[in-house]
């Protein structure tokens, strides 16, 4: 059997958890990835640092390479010897023309597979709250496309089913209704439109087939987004469930930990960097082995921290006598990664958690290290000061901001400040936080900052780690 080098991958709908395991699996070891532009972006992050990711997004009418091309360029890095993954948006074979990217592998002799994806005809009506079938309203469901191959001008088929979900249909949504009433559907029969399905910024708009022209006058549709028509729409009222979720734009990072809080819309403002070297770095940490303790306030402070020290030619042997603290769990797994078991953790995850994990611990005349960002606070320092410790902050990493252009605030509900240097980001480009929007924070120090910039932020609970 030739080995396989051509893998079309379903991406589902567009929330980026909504691929398949084994899509995941192969697009991790893919060498090239040829993707679409409504699939989740972020799922490009689990491709490998080295491979090459084309887009040849698909969007409306724009297509950035026509089908021949995409299909000729699948071929051709096939051909190459690369692992090839086309990424396409919901299921690789209901309208996503998957069927002639496969034809063209066949017809090249180029081995492929497809991994199934979940398709937006299903995902988008179960994110509104609308399920396709049920027993009290249809037994059957068709799904139908509202656009045609250009220069046929048939009519839209219009099945008889109990439920009937559109497809690529926003710009045809005219004579769609038209042909709906025309082939025999009643004028009050439901109608209801999904937006954005599974994305944060989900939008659910219904009608009946005799008012949804003029509803949708006031509503103008965003695209992607499916028509569903049937009984099935009057359940929405009862089990919508997604829309009932807080949307919380996450600046920091680690969003796995937030997930309790609501859909989380993660869009790092900042990224942590390494502090550039200076004589400070190789000085203080040729002579570290000499510090009582080393205690680290951030997972980033012990990346980078061990990064310097490892360049400098020294390795952990040199903290046989040193004790170590951190400033929670997640920073003792991390620090244990290194072969260092954590002396002392704090119990709640900040500079005055440390203080007080410190509170039984005589550090009169000890010497302290402090690995940190470059700017950071000096509630740490000056405590351990106040009790007799001398203290060296060192920093090893700073943070630098990023673009996060792609959000749209009217679709948020919460902002989740995770630190000082988020709510600093966020300032410098949005000014300040829309009326609308409530703006959470970690802990006193950030929102203390953020007071600063106006922002009134809720402390919520430390998220389990
Ligand atoms: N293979 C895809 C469909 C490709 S055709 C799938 O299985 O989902 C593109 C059409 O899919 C769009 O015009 C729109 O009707 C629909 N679509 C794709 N993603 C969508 C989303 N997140 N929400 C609503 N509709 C979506």
């Amino acid at each position: 059997m030739p080995k396989t080098s051509v893998f079309l991958i379903g991406a589902g709908p567009g929330d980026k958890d909504l691929i398949t395991v084994k899509g995941l699996n192969i697009l991790s070891q893919a060498d090239v990835i040829l993707y679409d532009h409504l699939i989740s972006h972020d799922l490009l992050n689990h491709a490998k640092a080295e491979a090459e990711k084309i887009s040849v997004g698909k969007f409306a009418a724009k297509h950035t390479l026509p089908q021949e091309g995409i299909n000729a360029l699948i071929i051709e890095k096939a051909k190459e010897g690369k692992l090839v993954v086309r990424l396409k948006g919901g299921d690789c074979y209901l309208f996503g023309r998957g069927g002639e990217e496969a034809e063209a592998c066949y017809e090249a002799g180029v081995a492929f597979e497809v991994v199934p994806g979940i398709t937006s005809a299903l995902a988008a009506p179960c994110y509104a709250g609308i399920p396709p079938t049920h027993r009290d309203c249809t037994s059957n469901i068709a799904v139908v496309t509202g656009h045609r191959k250009k220069g046929d001008t048939r009519p839209i088929d219009i099945p008889k089913a109990g439920t009937v979900v559109f497809l690529m249909s926003v710009g045809n949504i005219h004579n769609i209704i038209s042909s709906l009433l025309e082939a025999g559907y009643p004028p009050e029969t439901k109608i209801a439109a999904v937006e954005h399905g599974t994305w944060y910024d989900q939008r659910v708009i219904k009608g009946t087939l005799d008012n949804f022209l003029t509803v949708i006058k006031d509503n103008p549709l965003r695209t992607p987004a499916i028509f569903i028509v049937g009984k099935v729409v009057e359940l929405q009222d009862k089990l919508d469930w997604f829309s009932k979720k807080p949307r919380v734009l996450l600046l920091g990072n680690y969003s796995q930990r937030y997930a309790h809080l609501g859909t989380i819309v993660h869009r790092p403002i900042i990224e942590c960097v390494e502090a550039g070297d200076t004589e400070k770095h190789s000085e203080t940490l040729q002579r570290c082995r000499h510090y009582d303790w080393i205690v680290f306030t951030s997972g980033n402070g012990i990346k980078y921290f061990f990064k310097k020290l490892f360049e400098q030619g020294l390795d952990v042997r040199s903290f046989a006598k040193t004790r170590f603290g951190v400033i929670g769990k997640a920073s003792g797994e991390r620090l244990a990664e290194y072969g260092i078991r954590a002396d002392l953790c704090a119990k709640v995850e900040s500079s005055k958690g440390l203080l007080e994990a410190f509170a039984g611990i005589d550090i009169a005349g000890k010497s302290f290290l402090l690995p940190q960002a470059e700017v950071s606070s000096d509630e740490l320092p000056n405590g351990l000061s106040l009790r007799g410790a001398a203290v060296d902050k060192l920093g090893v990493y700073k943070t630098v901001e990023r673009e996060i252009d792609d959000v749209d605030l009217d679709y948020i509900d919460q902002i989740l400040f995770t630190s000082g240097s988020t709510v600093k980001a966020f300032a410098n480009k949005f000014n300040t936080v829309p009326a609308h929007i409530q703006a959470l924070c970690l802990g006193e120090p950030t929102q203390a900052f953020a007071k600063q910039y106006g922002i009134n932020a809720k402390i919520i609970e430390k998220a389990a780690n």
